[in-house]
């Protein structure tokens, strides 16, 4: 089975957060910028995949389209690892971090789809089984910056039958409003590398007091994981989302300061790198990994696969926003609190080519 063709699609999905869209990016957040990577093999399967893209499509897709997808055709498509280390190889000279390596995520995680296809299975058989039929989701609320509005957003969760609500406020105000209308369900605090040290060492210290499951990505630069690790006794650290490779997530699980890191599909490496950060989470026994998924396409559904076979359970992180429409028809949404598990063969679904005719740029 070879790579015959490989085609890069880019979306732009309208979504709703119920604020202003001014948090935490760099200009108003206010669409999910996807670049789908299809991969067709000469047997004619087709696999799907997507590359890490908020802000950054265009760059995503030149990298794909001029440079990656070039050294692909005619390759074997049935070994994905050995594709992710040619890739990297070659790539090295680029960095193996950022655009680049969010453009092999999406590469990555297509030859995965295929290859559990090619098998009649669920992804998840392939990467340690299918250990459970769904997982916890939790409500992952954007930055509104407004203590009232995020109390609401944070009540509303609470009645939908959240079991975990993580915020993106980074004031005492706003954590203060939210923690007061939690009710029974866990909080998480995430603040995207936006506290210096002593700050973060009075708010981790206030929060430990309050019984916040996590605090995220306290402080800047997220590769510092010994000032992360000077956080860790006061309440537990999770961290991860802006790092790539397993080489970095080694060296994170290694400094023993973060409980929960977070590896992302879409910007990690795909599921190659995943499953070697799967394996030396396994390996310590104070990892516990919380895959990172503010996702709508592919990466969603590949999230959910790996939630499936990691050997602790995770919690699903459901982007509290409302998409104008779905990539996928069937996509399982948070009910009460859990989101399904798609048993369906490769990442569970085909997305629906009306949604991409609709939303397609370019
Ligand atoms: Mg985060």
């Amino acid at each position: 089975m070879k790579i015959a063709r490989i085609d890069t699609i880019r979306l732009d999905i309208p979504f709703d957060d119920g604020g202003t869209g001014l948090g935490m990016t760099p200009s108003a957040w206010n669409q999910l910028d996807m670049v789908l990577v299809r991969i067709k093999t000469d047997t004619g399967l087709v696999g799907w995949g997507e590359a890490f893209s908020y802000f950054c499509a265009g760059a995503v897709k030149s990298m794909l389209d001029d440079t990656i997808i070039p050294m692909l055709i005619g390759k074997d498509a049935t070994d994905p690892q050995a594709i992710s280390m040619l890739l990297q190889q070659k790539l090295v000279l680029f960095g193996r971090y950022g655009i680049t390596i969010f453009a092999l995520s999406g590469i990555d995680i297509a030859l995965w789809d295929l290859k559990a296809k090619a098998a009649g299975k669920p992804l998840a058989e392939l990467i340690g089984g299918m250990r459970r039929g769904s997982v916890p989701a939790y409500a992952s609320l954007v930055r509104y910056g407004d203590p009232k509005i995020a109390a609401r957003f944070t009540a509303q969760a609470l009645a939908e039958g959240y079991d975990y609500i993580k915020l993106h406020e980074v004031t005492r105000e706003a954590i203060g409003a939210c923690n007061d209308a939690r009710g029974k369900a866990e909080l998480m605090v995430d603040v995207n590398c936006n506290w210096p040290e002593p700050e973060a060492q009075d708010m981790a210290a206030w929060l430990g007091s309050i019984g916040t499951l996590w605090l995220e990505e306290p402080t800047f630069p997220p590769e510092d994981y010994a000032q992360m690790g000077r956080l860790s006794d006061k309440v537990p650290i999770s961290a991860g989302e802006n790092l790539c490779t397993a080489w970095q997530f080694e060296a994170l699980i290694a400094s023993g300061g973060v409980k929960y890191p977070q590896p992302s599909v879409t910007k990690v490496g795909g599921i190659s790198e995943m499953l070697k950060i799967m394996k030396a989470a396994d390996a310590a026994d104070h990892a516990h990994l919380m895959p990172h998924s503010p996702y709508f396409g592919p990466g969603y559904l590949a999230t959910l696969q790996i939630a499936a076979a990691l050997l602790d359970e995770p919690l699903f992180e459901y982007l509290y926003i409302w998409p104008e429409a779905w990539l996928y028809t069937e996509t399982p949404k948070p009910v009460a609190g859990r989101v399904a598990i798609p048993q369906g063969v490769g990442l569970g679904f085909e997305p629906d080519p009306e949604m991409i005719a609709k939303y397609r740029v370019g």
